[in-house]
């Protein structure tokens, strides 16, 4: 296993020495020079939802961010540090589409990258579920919603590639 965020970080977020890469567990990790602190480096979570109505269409949402600003989406996000996923998938509900959901449901966990100024491995979580409540709008991060048909999904314009596999998985 190859760590590609060894070129991004630098310095030791506890003292600021000097990264120095060494051996361990048999991978290469950052370690301080001056005080030996390790830097563990994990899959960053993200919730999302495949949001379905009553003529079985999904609910997918146009990226107004980078990265792959523009592509089509599940709605989601990145979970907060000590966030449970239920509660950080509801509140991404809440800040993208301004809906309360219902009949949430876990569907899988899906690995993938992430490229904003260094890669990142992202490690996501995906839930079926129906909106509760709430008008349907694009708000942060989004500049576009619209009902797919199973059979009409944009699988060749979506950003990323754990949601074309989920996706295909899903409609099955
Ligand atoms: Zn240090």
């Amino acid at each position: 296993m190859k760590n590609k965020q060894n070129k991004f970080f630098k310095f030791c977020p506890v003292c600021g020495g000097k990264f120095i890469t060494k051996k361990q567990d048999h991978l290469d990790r950052l370690v301080c020079s001056k005080c030996d602190y390790v830097f563990y480096q994990n899959s960053k979570p993200t919730v999302s939802a495949l949001i379905v109505n009553k003529k079985k269409e999904i609910l997918l949402v146009k990226r107004e961010i980078q990265p792959k600003f523009g592509s089509w989406d599940t709605p989601g996000g990145f979970l907060e540090n000590g966030e449970d996923p239920i509660v950080g998938l509801k509140r991404e509900m809440m800040e993208e589409l301004g809906i309360k959901l219902k009949n949430i449901k876990y569907l899988g966990i899906y690995l993938d990258s992430y490229y904003e100024r260094y890669y990142l491995s992202t490690l996501n979580i995906l839930y079926e579920a129906e909106i509760a409540s709430g008008k349907l709008k694009p708000m942060d991060d989004v500049s576009e919603l619209r009902w797919f048909n199973k059979k009409d999904l944009p699988l060749k314009k979506i950003g990323f590639q754990w949601a074309v596999i989920a996706l295909k998985e899903y409609i099955k």
